[in-house]
């Protein structure tokens, strides 16, 4: 066998592929380069420099499995490996401990001041008063995302002897209680904690999620810990909340921007901060090539891998059968999820009309994929999205049904968690996946941009208040339609506009009376 690696993996890995493959090594690779030496090669282990595009699978005659030293397949195209028949393997632990550490290490570095302490006995100063430090013993830390480095967190300070909370709408109970750490709503954790770290990916939902007001909600005093993506706090806020001693401190290891050149934050004194170093240990890269060398050679000697990407393989006949159908479950997936609050137990999906006949696995995994990408960091996709639910302890089942309405198919998606239950349906019109009903009500909807959802008294001037109060603050109306159950029940208005609608305008909006609730989606 034949394997090429490609970029600089630790040699750990390496020297495991040579117990059973003839290796070469070369990195920096132009692209003409990396497709004349893949032609003849059954594996190919990559960092993220590498670029494995649709063009250099194509030109690989032989190749079975492509390795990635850690998380992030975004350098890797996944639907022309899948369609070739490629299997790709990640090692998605591989930095979590490391991770983890980091975070221990600046909860220390700032209850004990240690980075300033350093300074001012460099500069041959011996200022034991000023750095009185507080103990973490006893603290409350409050962990946001409870995933893999979350968790690990959480074990950490427990050695630590401190008190654990977490806010993570989306973990099971059960995975909590076995870290003996207590799920709260994002707001007491704000409240009660001493210390907070988030562990959570940056996505719209989680986009400036500790803003001014989350701030104001913390406790006088409270440290910030930031070890995961830089939008996820608002850095101006943060900057206010340090500047006025509302917070005693924070520590970043990332930055809206990287590298934070001219950060004004950079400037205070009671932050400490870190170039990105969270994954940086030998340990986390020795770790990762291992694991993806010992995940590449299990493909060749055609052992299932623990961390396949895009496994198990459809068939090609059936993909194409059902790939037009493949964006109406997506979108149907993400649009819902955006309507749940809570942790979601149950997601049931029934097929209808002509989608009877087909072999659904895929359509259901790409739902899953819609409702888990916005919430799991990286490597959500359609082949590892149904083992990424059952994981979390989500009931899926599906079912089918003959009747399909006034529409050729249709998919009816329920989505039940720990606070609600949504009825969503869908339909693909033509080409084009559209949005045919939310909770009985009955609607037409292209499942695109930014959408306002607003249930209603049924009485006269709602439609006017709403639009009214979307125009004092400038967001312009694409469209709006309404659909109710009966006369002077309850009506749903569902808005396309042209701007994201801030927390503040579904607040306003909420509070006009007869309105019962305002959800808000992004596309
Ligand atoms: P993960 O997917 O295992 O865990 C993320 C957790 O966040 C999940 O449990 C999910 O349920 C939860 N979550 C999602 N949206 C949420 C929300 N709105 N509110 C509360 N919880 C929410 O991811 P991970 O591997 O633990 O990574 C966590 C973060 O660390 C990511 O942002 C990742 O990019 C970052 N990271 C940073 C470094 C570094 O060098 N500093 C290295 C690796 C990972």
């Amino acid at each position: 066998m034949k394997i090429l690696v490609s970029d600089n993996i630790h040699k750990a890995g390496i020297e495991i592929l040579e117990t059973e493959a003839e290796v070469e090594v070369a990195t920096g690779l132009s692209k003409e380069e990396l497709i004349e030496k893949i032609k003849n090669k059954d594996a190919l282990l990559v960092r993220s420099a590498t670029k494995v595009t649709a063009d250099v699978i194509e030109a690989a005659e032989r190749l079975k499995v492509i390795g990635r030293a850690g998380v992030g397949v975004d350098n890797i195209d996944l639907e022309a490996a899948t369609k070739h028949g490629i299997v790709v393997v990640n090692a998605p632990e591989a930095s979590s401990i490391t991770v983890a550490e980091h975070t221990m290490g600046l909860i220390l570095s700032l209850a004990r001041r240690i980075p300033f302490a350093h300074s001012s006995l460099k500069a041959n100063k011996w200022e034991k008063k000023k750095f009185l430090g507080i103990e973490i013993r006893g603290k409350t830390l409050g962990v946001i995302g409870l995933g893999r480095i979350g968790s690990q967190v959480a074990k950490k300070a427990k050695a630590f002897e401190m008190e654990v909370i977490a806010y993570d709408p989306y973990v099971t109970e059960k995975h909590a209680k076995n870290l003996t750490v207590k799920i709260v709503s994002l707001d007491e954790l704000l409240s009660k904690s001493d210390f907070i770290t988030l562990h959570i990916p940056l996505t719209d939902k989680t986009k400036g999620l500790i803003g001014k007001k989350e701030i104001q909600k913390m406790k006088d005093g409270a440290y910030l810990i930031n070890c995961a993506r830089g939008g996820i706090v608002d850095e101006k806020a943060l900057y206010e909340g340090l500047k006025s001693g509302k917070l005693a401190g924070a520590a970043l290891d990332v930055f809206e921007k990287e590298p934070p050149i001219d950060n004004p934050l950079l400037t205070l004194d009671n932050i400490v901060v870190t170039p990105h170093l969270g994954a940086s240990t030998q340990e986390a890269q020795i770790f990762a090539s291992v694991v993806a060398c010992r995940e590449v050679l299990k493909v060749l000697r055609n052992e299932p891998p623990k961390y396949s990407v895009n496994m198990p393989a459809i068939p090609p006949e059936v993909l194409k059968e059902i790939s037009s159908y493949l964006p109406l479950a997506e979108n149907l997936g993400r649009f819902t999820v955006q309507l749940t609050k809570g942790r979601i137990t149950d997601i049931s999906i029934t097929y209808c009309g002509e989608l009877l006949n087909l072999e659904f696995t895929a359509l259901t995994n790409s739902i899953l994929k819609g409702i888990l990408e916005p919430i799991l960091t990286g490597g959500v996709n359609m082949f590892n999205a149904g083992i990424l639910a059952k994981n979390r302890g989500i009931r899926i089942t599906e079912g089918k049904r003959e009747d399909s309405g006034d529409y050729r198919n249709m998919v009816i998606l329920n989505v039940k968690t720990t606070e609600d239950e949504t009825i969503v349906d869908g339909t693909l019109l033509g080409e084009k996946p559209r949005i045919i009903g939310i909770d009985g009500y009955e609607i037409d909807l292209a499942p695109k941009g930014e959408i306002l959802i607003v249930l209603h008294e049924d009485k006269p001037g709602m439609i006017g208040k709403v639009a009214s109060t979307l125009g004092d603050h400038k967001i312009n109306i694409g469209s709006m339609q309404v659909g109710r159950k009966e006369v002077g029940g309850l009506q749903l208005m569902v808005l396309t506009v042209d701007h994201e609608v801030p927390p503040e305008v579904s607040d306003a909006i909420c509070k006009i009376d007869g309105i019962k609730a305002v959800k808000t989606v992004r596309m």
